[in-house]
């Protein structure tokens, strides 16, 4: 199929009624890969997801982002759920893991080759250099894979681009900043990529909300035109501003990494709220998990965390 009808077609995966229509559930999730400890960064996407769902009486659902196995390091999901649990996190039915969603892939991916919408490509990471780093996939193989060996599969964007969109917290979000090449959608050691996991994952549990890092802002365009390839509902956006250094510079790597203490419950929850844009008293840093969720759903201020360019820490904190 040659580019120009490809760029009408639309690649149907669609097995469930959509969500996201008028009327529909609020539905929120919290999707950490368990490749290393939940650290601050993960507290405030889990923290801002549940209660912007849950203080307008949505569903909040868990999943493991285990889809990359080589990177997993056994045992941290359940480290993931145990320290949930004990910040006091409730997520609602079963855990979602991508690691046993293989097939549900696998057709996604049949279906964007059916719509003539991806490509074998050969284009190594080394051959790609920085280009490659930063998504930036000048188009190489569109043609034909342009060497041997192994190739991994692209989605062409660039048939299906997709205009700004409303972020709850970021405003108006326009492609120039985020537009970036055709995305990896199956990698070269056969593995499906995050970006059409996520979108399939997201559309089969009914999530109406995804809430993250702004991180992953960039990934929101990928993945909206993915939606709009599969016939699929786009979700709302709500991406956090990163957190930095208490003077607005880049968090220092230890700093990023640094593995959340769960005996530090009420101290954490108080300073991820601070950190969202909340008011939270001070007094709550030394109270129990309960009285913090208490404060909390009863106090949650979205638009608070409206305008931030970062979420700065607060000096000698933590
Ligand atoms: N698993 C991804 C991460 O930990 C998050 C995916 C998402 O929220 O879309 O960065």
């Amino acid at each position: 199929m040659n580019g120009a009808s490809a760029s009408t077609a639309t690649a149907t995966t669609a097995t469930a009624e959509p969500a996201g229509e008028a009327g529909a559930p609020l539905v929120g999730r919290f999707a950490p890969s368990p490749t290393g400890p939940l650290h601050l960064g993960s507290l405030l996407a889990a923290l801002a997801s549940c209660l912007d769902v849950r203080t307008r009486g949505g569903r909040w659902l868990l999943r493991i982002d285990d889809l990359d196995t080589a990177r997993c390091v056994p045992g941290t999901a359940d480290q993931h759920q145990q320290m949930l649990a004990a910040l006091g996190f409730e997520w609602d039915g079963p855990v979602t893991w991508q690691s046993a969603r293989g097939a549900r892939y696998r057709e996604g991916l049949a279906a964007l080759e059916a719509a003539g919408l991806a490509y074998p490509c050969s284009c190594s990471r080394r051959e790609l250099g920085a280009a490659g780093e930063h998504g930036g996939y000048p188009g190489t193989c569109r043609a034909g894979p342009s060497g041997l060996g192994p190739t991994a599969l692209r989605y062409r964007y660039d048939l299906r681009p997709v205009g700004p969109f409303e972020d709850s917290w970021q405003g108006l979000c326009l492609p120039e900043s985020g537009e970036r090449g055709d995305p990896v959608i199956r990698r070269r050691d056969g593995l499906v990529a995050y970006q059409l996991a996520v979108v399939l994952d997201d559309f089969d549990c009914g999530v109406t909300r995804v809430v993250r890092g702004a991180d992953l802002l960039g990934s929101t365009f990928w993945q909206r035109s993915l939606q709009a390839a599969l016939g699929l509902p786009e979700p709302a956006y709500g991406h956090i501003p990163l957190l930095t250094e208490p003077g607005g510079e880049k968090l220092s790597k230890s700093r990023h990494a640094l593995p959340l203490d769960p005996a530090q419950g009420p101290a954490l929850l108080y300073e991820a709220l601070r950190l969202l844009g909340q008011q939270p008293p001070a007094e709550l840093a030394v109270a129990g998990v309960a009285q913090c969720w208490e404060w909390a759903l009863a106090h949650w201020q979205s638009s608070a965390l409206r305008g931030h360019a970062h979420l700065a820490l607060a000096a000698g904190v933590y």
